[in-house]
């Protein structure tokens, strides 16, 4: 059995155990396993041919699969005409607007999901941008459990809220910003017994570890250069870590991947912290930004992402939503890859950095694009001009072509 141990002071948990963090030090808790129990499940020849999806890489995973939807398998696309925009060689896109529910947050609820009812819970629950919503709700229709989530109100995409509602979660949604949805959803979870699974929950983050997995599967085994994350919780940068330090462990790969988390303007703690070299996050009170899944002033998993980058050698940037909306509009009309904001950040950053000469054009680069485009189509109203109404009539219509 995996445990759950403390980043912080070590002391280990039993996994069957329902904690979010440390007992002893209140330091973020990961999953742990013995060299011997991944080797126990690990046939490498059989990992490597299966169906690619979150549950082929089971020996790295803490539970059975209890309850899937597909998830994961999602494109790799080699992205020429966007790297000559970029200004590098060599760029892919790891594309989770491919998930069932259009972000990679599925990966984590895939797994969290599967957890729950492994210790028999009937409630789950967490607070959300959006896309953890739309996940969870997913994840416990299929399951037929009981989904409860908080959502800052008006801050969410409609696209978001729509999916949580039609999936039949609890949507409750409060007068504030989304970190205070999370302290109190928090609360409520220990209070009622619901398994809190926003990504402070370390088994959520082990599905989200296989975005890793699958890129360097989809590049033929090989490692990328670097690894560009939009960082808003910094959930998804610290497990993708975790998870290619495990294979690193294990002799599947030999490096990692530098890690690069970009934040927008708006919202950039976990940047300034990067940038000032320090080894703990200072909240900011008021987090703005049109990229929403990324509107988030503390993040919860800070001290974990910030070694993902100072351990690898990787960086942090901020980029301006004027950026963003750039870089998700060349997305969109270079590759036919649809995304919404916050997922066009990662490929800005990199421009950014490429423009600074920090990031040389011969590095071999993934950008994770996080979330579909139809996610926020207000966003896509706003910043595309809109259709212009004409009169029905051939010569009008050939006026304008
Ligand atoms: C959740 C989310 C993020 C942020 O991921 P973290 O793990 O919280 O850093 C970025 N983009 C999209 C689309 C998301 O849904
Ligand atoms: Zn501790």
């Amino acid at each position: 059995m995996p445990s759950l141990r403390c980043i912080e002071c070590d002391s280990t948990f039993s996994d069957q155990e329902i904690l979010y963090v440390c007992p002893s030090c209140d330091g973020l808790l990961e999953v742990a396993y013995t060299a011997g129990e991944v080797e126990e499940r690990l046939d490498i020849d059989e990992m490597k041919s299966g169906v690619l999806g979150v549950w082929k890489y089971r020996a790295f995973l803490p539970c059975d699969e209890r309850v899937s939807i597909a998830e994961g398998g999602t494109p790799l696309y080699k992205t020429d005409r966007l790297a000559d925009w970029v200004g590098v060689d060599e760029l892919y896109i790891k594309n989770e607007g491919g998930n069932p529910t259009g972000s990679f947050k599925d990966r984590g609820m895939t797994v969290g999901v599967s957890k729950a009812l492994e210790m028999g819970l009937s409630r789950v629950g967490c607070a959300s941008t959006g896309n953890t919503s739309a996940a969870l709700s997913i994840y416990g229709a299929k399951a037929g459990i009981d989904a409860i989530v908080l959502l800052p109100a008006g801050k969410v995409a409609m696209g978001k809220v729509a999916q949580a509602l039609m999936h039949g979660a609890n949507v409750i949604s409060i007068k504030d910003n989304f970190d205070r949805a999370l302290e109190l959803v928090r609360q409520a979870c220990n209070e009622k017994d619901i398994y809190l699974l926003n990504s402070v929950n370390p088994v959520r983050l082990e599905g989200q570890k296989t975005i890793g997995y699958e890129a360097v599967e989809q590049l033929g085994w090989e490692v990328p250069d670097r690894m560009f994350l939009p960082v808003g919780n910094a959930g998804n940068i610290s497990a993708i870590h975790k998870g290619l330090r495990e294979w690193r462990q294990h002799g599947i790969i030999e490096e990692l991947p530098k890690m690069c988390g970009i934040q927008s303007e708006g919202s950039k703690p976990f940047v300034k912290a990067i940038k000032n070299n320090q080894k703990k996050i200072t909240p900011e009170g008021e987090p703005e930004t049109l990229a929403t899944a990324i509107r988030i002033g503390n993040p919860v998993n800070g001290p974990k992402a910030l070694n993902a980058v100072y351990d690898t050698g990787g960086t942090a940037e901020s980029v301006s939503d004027q950026e963003i909306v750039e870089a998700q509009k060349k997305l969109a009309r270079l590759e036919g890859i649809g995304v919404e904001p916050a997922s066009a950040s990662s490929v800005a950053g990199l421009k950014k950095l490429v423009d600074n000469g920090e990031v040389e054009p011969d590095e071999k680069i993934v950008c994770v694009t996080t979330g579909h485009l139809l996610k926020d189509s207000e966003e896509i109203i706003e910043v595309c001009k809109p259709p212009k109404e004409v009169e029905a009539n051939l010569q009008t219509v050939l006026n304008h072509i």
